[in-house]
């Protein structure tokens, strides 16, 4: 599979799917921008970033993840103690008509 293009739409319509999913698993974005789209879920779940010392902190470790239930607004420094604990995952594959 090569890398597909996705559209701005498309992000939105993965923010709007992740919000309905609640899975233990790590739900990879497989495209560009991962860390974009996490901050995005993240807002969307936990409402706006409280302020510039805070960044999308993943309780899982998994920089590629975009599972709300993973995101949260951390500081640096909470986000250096975060626990290293490894998931499985899943590959979030989309098709969009
Ligand atoms: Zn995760």
């Amino acid at each position: 599979m090569g890398h597909k293009r996705v559209r701005p739409g498309e992000r939105i319509a993965m923010v709007e799917l992740m919000m309905e999913m609640n899975s233990d698993w790590c739900l990879f974005w497989p495209f560009a921008h991962a860390d974009h789209m996490a901050r995005r879920v993240c807002e969307a779940a936990n409402g706006p970033k409280p302020s510039s010392d805070y960044e999308c902190c993943h309780s899982c470790n998994n920089n590629l993840c975009i599972n709300k239930n993973h995101l949260r607004w951390g500081t640096k420094k909470d986000n250096a103690g975060d626990r290293k604990k490894k998931r499985n995952h899943l590959t979030v594959t989309i098709k969009f008509k």
